[in-house]
């Protein structure tokens, strides 16, 4: 084992499933700029998402929703408050224990997919825990790209692929590693209907038969009613929430923030 993994072990030390909450905020600020220039893109948000749960964050442009996720996941720091991910406190854990979390703990997908243009399907998937230096099974990223519908395309290059199909594919790279929580900011935004209907499968799939838990950030009401949960944020606060959401109460809702 290396120290990475060592440290990595240390952190999660059989945590992931026995913490109850696979997120938890406790009254964060994340403040951008400075003084008269600061914007509190956070607004003492406490949030609590169950291990083995689906949570939906929705809410208008510039609401605070990837500042939340990037909080939560150890991508940002906070200004003020506590973020505990699968158990452990991470507000003031140092940048290796995060990178450690990053590669073993959670999956992260980006709102632009962050693919690198020079390098395969199969080789993008591949590529973070490559860098990482675990070794990665051929047979392993096969699998993970043909459960997002991509069996045929492990060979192509981002530039040939739809944005559906890259986005499916900075799916895959999340899951890789088969993440305790993971974190997706519009993971259904390019996709065709039919291509979403496979991506929220597989989102179910990991909830309920792997006990792994998603934040999601959405704008479609049918896909945040796949969630267990959903929550909407405005002006960098939390205003509202639904359980067990149906598509009406969804719409509903958005329409009251929104509007
Ligand atoms: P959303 O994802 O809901 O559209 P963001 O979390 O991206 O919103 O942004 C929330 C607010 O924080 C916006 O006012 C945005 O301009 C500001 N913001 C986000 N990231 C930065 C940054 N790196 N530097 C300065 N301001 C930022
Ligand atoms: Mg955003």
């Amino acid at each position: 084992m290396s120290r990475d993994q060592h440290r990595a072990a240390g952190v999660r030390s059989g945590t992931p499933f026995a913490a109850r909450s696979a997120v938890e905020l406790r009254r964060v600020t994340r403040v951008f700029g400075s003084g008269n220039a600061g914007v509190a893109a956070l607004d003492d948000v406490s949030l609590s998402c169950p291990t083995g749960s689906w949570t939906a964050i929705m809410g208008p442009s510039g609401s605070g929703k990837s500042t939340l996720l990037h909080c939560a996941a150890g991508l940002d720091r906070v200004t003020r408050g506590q973020v505990l991910l699968a158990g452990n406190d991470i507000t003031a854990a140092p940048d290796d224990v995060l990178t450690a979390l990053r590669r073993h703990t959670i999956g992260f997908v980006f709102q632009g997919f962050n693919l690198i243009g020079s390098l395969t399907a199969e080789q993008n998937v591949a590529f973070p825990a490559k860098l990482a230096g675990a070794r990665v099974s051929r047979d392993e990223v096969r699998r993970v790209l043909a459960g997002v519908g991509l069996a045929d395309r492990a060979r192509h290059r981002p530039r040939e692929l739809s944005g559906g199909q890259q986005q499916r594919v900075a799916l895959a790279r999340a899951m890789l590693s088969r993440p305790a929580v993971l974190f997706a900011d519009e993971p259904t935004g390019a996709l065709d209907s039919g291509s979403a209907r496979t991506v929220l499968e597989l989102l179910r799939t990991m909830v309920t038969a792997a006990g792994q838990s998603v934040v999601m950030v959405t704008h479609d009401p049918a896909v945040a009613a796949r969630a267990d949960a959903v929550v909407f944020l405005a002006d960098g606060r939390i205003v509202d929430r639904v359980d067990a959401p149906t598509v009406r109460d969804v719409a509903e809702r958005l329409a009251r923030w929104e509007g």
